[in-house]
Order: C-alpha cells, then sequence, then structure tokens
C-alpha cells in the first residue's frame, strides 16, 4: 500500500539529496556483471582538476545520464564511470598562480614541495567535483572512480610508453616544437591556436661575398637571421643560377652562408629567396635535414636571444626583434617593410606567442598508430552524431604530425627514462629504475619531463577498467558503448582515444561519439569570467532544483549545436515540475484502492483508450527519438504529452466519472490514470530523475524505485487508432467552442447550446458520448445535432475536421447590450487612433524621439487601427 502523503507544494529541496543518497545506499548504480545481459558503458570525460563544474560539464553530464538511466530502465547492466583528469598543464598553471599570491614560488619551493601543494588543490577540488555531479543527479557508480594519477592509471601510462618504445613507436628527437617561452614547455600541434594577425614582412639584403651583388630575403620574424645558415632558391630559378654554391655574408653576424638549390623554394613568391633557419623554423628544418646544415639555436627557452645571438644576448624576443632592424637601416641594408597578415600561433591556455623551437623531445609516430584509427571510422566502427564530425576527425588525423608528449612540467605523470652516466644508454622500464639496464651501473638520472596531458587520458576508456591487468570489468564493460563530448576535443582526445584503444586493446574504445556544443549565454556569448558571464549550475540548482536544471539543458540542445541558456526556460522548466507535481497530488487524492479492485477492462471508454493510445505512440516516438540520440526531441514529446494531453485533458476528461457514483467507470478512470501517470514519470525519469521518483514512491509500489523500473514498451493491443481520432475530433469541438466563447468576451457563467453537424455517424457518436465533456469544459448548455435548416442564421460557427459547431448568436450575448458595450469600445479606440496621428504628424516627436520609440507609435496605431476596424465590424453584424 502506498504512502498517498505527497507533500503539497513542490520543493526540490526537501527530497533531491535524500533521494540521491538512498540511490547511494542501494546500489542502484554499482552494476553486477551478469553475462546473460549486455552491458551499455559509458566513460564520464574526466573533468579537470582546475575548478568546480561549469554549466558545460552540466550539459555534458546530463546527458550522459540521461542515457544511463534510460539504458538501465531499459534492463541492460550499466556501468557509468566516474573521474577526474590530473590536467597537467592547466592546474600546474592554476597552482603555481595560487602560491605567488602567498610569495612562495614553484622553483624556490622545489618539485617535490611544489607537487604536494598539487595533490592538496587535487583532494579539494576532486571532492567538490563529485559533490556536483552528486547534486546534478549523475548515476555514476562511485564505487569505481578514478584519477587520471591514481596508481592504476600511472601503470597503464608507464606500461604503454614502455611497449610504443619498444615498438619503436616512441622516440627522442631534436625537431622544431612550438615552445611556449611564458609557461616555458613543449606543446603540441592541438594546444596552439592559430590566428590571422597584422604583421610585417621585412625585407633584407644579404650581400654575396667578394661581389656587389646581393640577395634580397624576406621574413616576419627578423630576429630569427642571427641564426640562419643559408639561403635557398629554387634550381630552376634561372635569376639566381650562377649564385648556387656561391657564398652570402649574413648581415650583423659577418658569417659566410652558402645559397643552396632546394625545390622547396617557390619561385613566385616574394623574390624567390629564402633565408634558413633549421632551428627556428619547421620547414627550414626539413631544408637543413636534406642539405646537411647545422642548426643554430639563437633563442634560450625564456624567449631571450643567448649568447650565439652575439651582441643581442639577454634582448626578448620582440626587443631583439627591434634592435635588429635597426641595426639594418643603420647599415641600408633594410630595403623595405611591408604591411602583412599572417596566421599566428598563441597557446591556448596563456595565449603567448608561440615560438618554434629546435628541442630534443619525446615523440610518438603517429602515422601507423593513425591508418587503423582512420579506417576504423570509416569502416563505421565508430560513428559520430551528428555525422559531419567525422570530417573533422578524418581532416586531423591523415595531416597528423608526430605527437609531442614531453611537457617540461612538474604535475604529471613523469616519464619512465632513465639515463646513465656512466654509459650514457637509456633505461625505459614500467618500474623505477635503480640501475642502468645496460652496464648496471647506479649512476642514473630520470627524465625531468612529464607527459602530454592526453596521453593518459587517451587510454581511459581501458585503463579505467584495470588494464593491462585482464580483469572482468575490462572484459565485460569494453568496448564501452558511448562517448559524450563537445566538439572542441575531437583532436586532443577523441581521436587518441581511438588509436589508444585500437593499439592495445585490438578494439575500439567505444560505438558512438555523441557530440554538443558550448553553452552560451541568452544573448549568443561564450560563457567566460572575463566576461562575467557564467551562469552556475549550482546556484541554478539551489533556486530551481537539478530537474529544472537538467530540463533546460536538454531541450535546449540538439547533437553539435550549441545552445543559448535562457533564465526563462529555467522557470518554464520549474513550471512544467509545478504542474506534474499538482497533477500527481491530484491523481493521489482520487485514486482509492478499493474502487481500483473492482477494475473491469470492458468498461474503458473512449478517452480512457484515447489517452492510453496516445501514451503508447508517445513510448514508441521517445523510444525510436534516444535510439537516435534525439535527447532533446524526446524530452519534448514527453512533456508535451504530460502537460497537454495528460493533465489539460485527461484529467479534466475524468473529473465527472471521478467524483461520479458509477462504480465501474470510476475505476477504470483511476486505474488509466494511475497507469498513464506512472508510465509517464518513467519516460520523464531519465531527464529529471528526482522529482518522478519522489513521486513514483507515493503513486506505486511495483518497485522499490524508479531509477529500476521497467522502461515502457510499445505494445500492438494499446493501439486504439479509432478512439484516437474520435476523441481528437471531441477536443477539436471544444476547442473550438471555447475559441468563440473567449474571441466574444462570454463570461463563464453564461451558458451556450452547441450544435453539431457531425461529420459522419461515428463521430456522432463520439460527440455523445462527449457530451459531459462539452458541459463542464466547454459551459454547454446542451449539446444537439440539429437538422441544417434548424441553426439560426446569425448562430457563430466554426469548422473542424470532424464536422462543423454553431453557437446561437442569442446564447451568446445581449444583442442591445452588446452593441451598447461595442459603441463605447469604438468611441475609445477612436481617440486612441487620432491621438497616436497627432503624435506621429508632429515634426517635432518625429524628429526628436528615438527612432525606437517611433516605431512604437507605429506599432500602436496599427494595433488600434486594426481593433477598430474590427469592432465596427461586429457593430455592423449586430445591427443587421
Ligand atoms: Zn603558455
Ligand atoms: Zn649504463
Amino acid at each position: 500500500m502506498e504512502d498517498r502523503n505527497l507533500a503539497k507544494t513542490y520543493n526540490p529541496k526537501d527530497f533531491e539529496e535524500r533521494l540521491y543518497n538512498e540511490w547511494l545506499h542501494k546500489g542502484y548504480f554499482t552494476p553486477k556483471i551478469d553475462k546473460s545481459k549486455e552491458p551499455f558503458t559509458i566513460m564520464i570525460p574526466p573533468p579537470n582538476i582546475t575548478g568546480q563544474l561549469h554549466m558545460g560539464h552540466a550539459l555534458d553530464n546530463t546527458l550522459q545520464d540521461v542515457l544511463i538511466r534510460w539504458k538501465r530502465m531499459q534492463g541492460y547492466t550499466t556501468l557509468w564511470l566516474p573521474g577526474e583528469d590530473h590536467a597537467s598543464i592547466a592546474t600546474e598553471v592554476k597552482v603555481e598562480a595560487e602560491l605567488e599570491k602567498q610569495g612562495l614560488y614553484k622553483k624556490q619551493i622545489g618539485r617535490e614541495k611544489f607537487l604536494e601543494k598539487v595533490w592538496e588543490w587535487t583532494h579539494k577540488y576532486r571532492a567538490r567535483i563529485r559533490e556536483q555531479l552528486m547534486k546534478m543527479g549523475a548515476s555514476c557508480d562511485w564505487t569505481r572512480e578514478r584519477f587520471t594519477m591514481d596508481e592504476g592509471l600511472n601503470r597503464a601510462v608507464r606500461e604503454v610508453f614502455v611497449r610504443l618504445y619498444e615498438k619503436g613507436l616512441i622516440y627522442q628527437g631534436n625537431r622544431i616544437i612550438n615552445w611556449c617561452p611564458k609557461c616555458m614547455t613543449a606543446l603540441s600541434d592541438a594546444e596552439i591556436e592559430y590566428e590571422e594577425k597584422e604583421g610585417r614582412l621585412y625585407h633584407i639584403k644579404y650581400p654575396v661575398k667578394d661581389s656587389d651583388e646581393y640577395v634580397i630575403v624576406a621574413t616576419t620574424r627578423p630576429e630569427t637571421m642571427l641564426g640562419d645558415v643559408a639561403v635557398a632558391v629554387n634550381p630552376n630559378d634561372e635569376r639566381y643560377k650562377h649564385l648556387i654554391g656561391k657564398n652570402l655574408i649574413l648581415p650583423l653576424v659577418n658569417r659566410e652562408i652558402p645559397v643552396i638549390a632546394d625545390e622547396y623554394v617557390d619561385m613566385e613568391f616574394g623574390t624567390g629567396c629564402v633565408k634558413i633557419t633549421p632551428a627556428h623554423d619547421p620547414n627550414d628544418f626539413e631544408v637543413g635535414q636534406r642539405h646537411n646544415l647545422p642548426q643554430i639555436v639563437v633563442m634560450n627557452e625564456d624567449g631571450r636571444m643567448n649568447s650565439l645571438a652575439g651582441k643581442y644576448e639577454g634582448l626578448e624576443r620582440y626587443e631583439a626583434r627591434k634592435q635588429v632592424l635597426k641595426d639594418l637601416e643603420e647599415k641600408g641594408l633594410l630595403l623595405k617593410v611591408e604591411e602583412h597578415n599572417h596566421n599566428v600561433g598563441t597557446h591556448d591556455r596563456c595565449k603567448t606567442v608561440v615560438e618554434p623551437l629546435l628541442s630534443k623531445q619525446w615523440f610518438v609516430k603517429m602515422k601507423p598508430l593513425a591508418e587503423p584509427a582512420i579506417k576504423a571510422v570509416k569502416e563505421g566502427k565508430v560513428q559520430f552524431i551528428p555525422e559531419r564530425f567525422a570530417k573533422v576527425y578524418f581532416n586531423w588525423m591523415e595531416n597528423i604530425q608526430d605527437w609531442c608528449i614531453s611537457r617540461q612540467l612538474w604535475w604529471g605523470h613523469r616519464i619512465p627514462v632513465w639515463y646513465c652516466d656512466d654509459c650514457g644508454r637509456l633505461t625505459v622500464q614500467v618500474e623505477d629504475a635503480t640501475k642502468c639496464a645496460h652496464c648496471g651501473s647506479t649512476n642514473i638520472h630520470q627524465d625531468e619531463d612529464v607527459l602530454d596531458t592526453w596521453f593518459s587520458s587517451a587510454l581511459w576508456p581501458f585503463s579505467t577498467l584495470g588494464w593491462p591487468e585482464k580483469t572482468e570489468d575490462l572484459e565485460y564493460f569494453y568496448p564501452t558503448s558511448v562517448l559524450v563530448t563537445g566538439y572542441d576535443i575531437i583532436f586532443f582526445w577523441v581521436a587518441r582515444m581511438i588509436f589508444s584503444g585500437i593499439e592495445h586493446m585490438g578494439e575500439v574504445p567505444f560505438k558512438y561519439v555523441l557530440i554538443h556544443g558550448i553553452v552560451r549565454d541568452s544573448q549568443g556569448r561564450k560563457m567566460s569570467k572575463s566576461l562575467g558571464n557564467g551562469i552556475d549550475p549550482l546556484e541554478i540548482i539551489d533556486q530551481y532544483g537539478a530537474d529544472a536544471l537538467r530540463f533546460t539543458l536538454v531541450t535546449g540542445n540538439s547533437p553539435g549545436n550549441d545552445m543559448r541558456f535562457y533564465m526563462e526556460r529555467v522557470e518554464a522548466a520549474r513550471n512544467f515540475a509545478n504542474k506534474i507535481w499538482n497533477a500527481a497530488r491530484f491523481a493521489l487524492m482520487n485514486l482509492d484502492d478499493e474502487v481500483l479492485k473492482s477494475f473491469d477492462e470492458t468498461y474503458l471508454n473512449t478517452a480512457d483508450k484515447w489517452i492510453l493510445s496516445r501514451l503508447n505512440k508517445v513510448v514508441g516516438e521517445v523510444t525510436e527519438n534516444l535510439n537516435k540520440f534525439e535527447l532533446g526531441i524526446a524530452l519534448q514529446k514527453i512533456y508535451d504529452f504530460i502537460w497537454s494531453e495528460v493533465c489539460d485533458w485527461y484529467i479534466e476528461l475524468i473529473k465527472p466519472r471521478l467524483y461520479g457514483e458509477d462504480v465501474k467507470d470510476k475505476a477504470s478512470a483511476q486505474r488509466v490514470l494511475k497507469e498513464v501517470l506512472v508510465d509517464s514519470l518513467k519516460l520523464l525519469h531519465p531527464f529529471m530523475p528526482f522529482i518522478t521518483e519522489e513521486i513514483y514512491k507515493h503513486l506505486t509500489d511495483e518497485m522499490p524505485s524508479i531509477t529500476i523500473a521497467r522502461w515502457p514498451e510499445y505494445r500492438e493491443d494499446r493501439v486504439f487508432e479509432k478512439e484516437e481520432v474520435n476523441m481528437n475530433h471531441v477536443i477539436d469541438a471544444i476547442r473550438a467552442v471555447r475559441n468563440i466563447r473567449t474571441e466574444m468576451n462570454v463570461p463563464n457563467s453564461r451558458r451556450a447550446k452547441v450544435m453539431i453537424l457531425p461529420a459522419s455517424i461515428d463521430i456522432k457518436g463520439a460527440f455523445e458520448e462527449g457530451r459531459i465533456y462539452f458541459e463542464k469544459l466547454a459551459y454547454a448548455s446542451e449539446v444537439i445535432f440539429p437538422d441544417k435548416e434548424e441553426i439560426p442564421k446569425d448562430a457563430v460557427s466554426k469548422v473542424i475536421p470532424g464536422g462543423e459547431i454553431f453557437l446561437p448568436l442569442e446564447d451568446l450575448i445581449d444583442r442591445e447590450k452588446e452593441i451598447e458595450r461595442l459603441s463605447k469600445e469604438k468611441e475609445k479606440l477612436e481617440k486612441e487612433v487620432e491621438r497616436v496621428n497627432n503624435k506621429l504628424s508632429n515634426p517635432g516627436f518625429i524628429n526628436k524621439a528615438p527612432q525606437k520609440v517611433v516605431d512604437e507609435e507605429k506599432a500602436k496605431k496599427e494595433m488600434y487601427e486594426d481593433m477598430l476596424r474590427k469592432v465596427i465590424e461586429r457593430l455592423e453584424a449586430l445591427k443587421n
């Protein structure tokens, strides 16, 4: 027997936390491996521990929770595995800034102490993230929570490093990498943001040795000329053929550099002469390799010039540029300066212009890993939703460069490589090394660098399940079902998980990638700290409840597209919750177990069959929408059904029966109401888990919790096509009568005859059965089916698909009084029109008032004129 005392008003604070704790306590989110059942698995995109969750996380996690809850109700063994990401560089930068406020500097306190501070930070923020997810209702299995730097994941990272190293897919090399002089670390291509910026192109004369001749080179970064080792021309360029093999005098440095021939040079571009600086430009690096040229690094890692830059040593890069230009100018070697827009790369986190720099780093060889990963998506083993994002993926993967994975940071997985100070060879292994693997010397030291943060998150779908151990979890839950994430991390993360899964597990990590956009403010701007337009999901939850927040996020969303966050929508969501709450309370007050016992299926009437049939259709459609990841459309359908068909119609339609005397009739109304509400709650549960659970517990005892209740299924025996059609005719007719009454300002107290000319005998039956609805819901004094000739000439009519509706005018209005009322209305409107016209013909107003105000007046004029026209029409009709 259910406890029918649902609280009087909907107040999410009364039950959200209580219910979440109950779910946790009962272990509903912790799956038991059952090989006879199919698993459904989602790995959370681990939030960075850099701060608390923002609206984007709220969206991402709501979508995941909807899928997980839905599949759990469908009977799958569902695992939603939560966890957090250590977010190497992002966290390090944050903690560093935090410490600096206290006057502490990373380099001063040293690695160990610094890492201690970061761990403190980590504990604090992991707890905070966990708490936030719980508040949102996320049905994660917290017993399986992971962290990218926990013991198991550290082990997975090392294992992968060693395996790839041994396969020759990880190598150390001197390469041009993107360097951030501010963060003092190497960056991967994915961390660079390119932006078209105004710049200058400097044309510089390089004299030919022992000659009056010179060549002209053009550059946007003149300070790098200090590291030039050659000038290249195209071998087919007639202008320079005679110079190939000769030497030039590098200005300012006075070093001799050769003129070389290389096909890479475009004869059409600029002067056809290109300065070659292998240590500071990726293309020049390649040319240098082909021609065996030296590499001269003239800049330090902090962006200042070094001793190889001669007199410019110690100058910051842009200072050096100024000085170099000044000196060239003095020597008459600066030929011209052109305005020149070019692409400038900046570090995505600190916005510093990155410097291409020659540096010894660790790389992952990408071609052999990318190929099978491209194939897997082409073959449909992984599907992007929407599909257009596969293009983004292919584009990146097909042009992929080797992945620079070493970072000059402290927070992260330290590279498992030890250098021998005696024999100079490398020891690369999973366990901490105590001696050189080659000569046995204990004079070894570990590589100082840590791995790119995405190195560990790339392994997330399997490292979290216990890999490299062959755990039961790994065997059962891998590959996972869906990855839900934003389009901004397709390269960083999605692509890397796909090739890592294929390489280490032999199988793609997930079948579907559901891509969502970002949450913008109501004006379409990105939410950001600097704009101060961010909305804290916790505040929304505090004010409106988690269900309202979730509803807002899902309804506003369609796969792949950005969405806007409107407070009005949150309020509408809360109103919806109120509506359901009140409907549930109404039902609970009217359900009677004794009466329900006498339910007899044969007593179902048209309205009952209509709502059951509609429910059945909604079940089918919503399930289909969810199968296609159309979460927003699914929720909209559930909303429309509950709000309009259940609350506005069905409940109103059955009121006379609920309050009536016929027990059998009463029983079927009660029974259907209960069934429709319970199933509606189930459909809504994945989206609004708390309110649905709270009501469900009061409404039925079929299961101890709606989280484990069975998802409704489409049933052929619940299709009542005829009743649906008939009921829709009745509803249309009632709407038509109501509309007429509203248009004519008829007070509810004034009842009117409803005359119907039905389109068929069958429909007539439906109207006859629905007589009582017209009386209760459309203020009908009676419903009659007259012959056409019997209908008064002045009756007001509306045509609906089921026939024609007539309301005798005399029933609706008092002719004399109405004429009087309309005449007064006419006078009033005429005055308004005159007033607006005067205003608009006044030059003082037209010329001085802001355009907006003028437009408003014009709109008013139109409105009043329109109203006046209608009043005059009505008056004339009445007078005839
Ligand atoms: Zn930086
Ligand atoms: Zn050694």
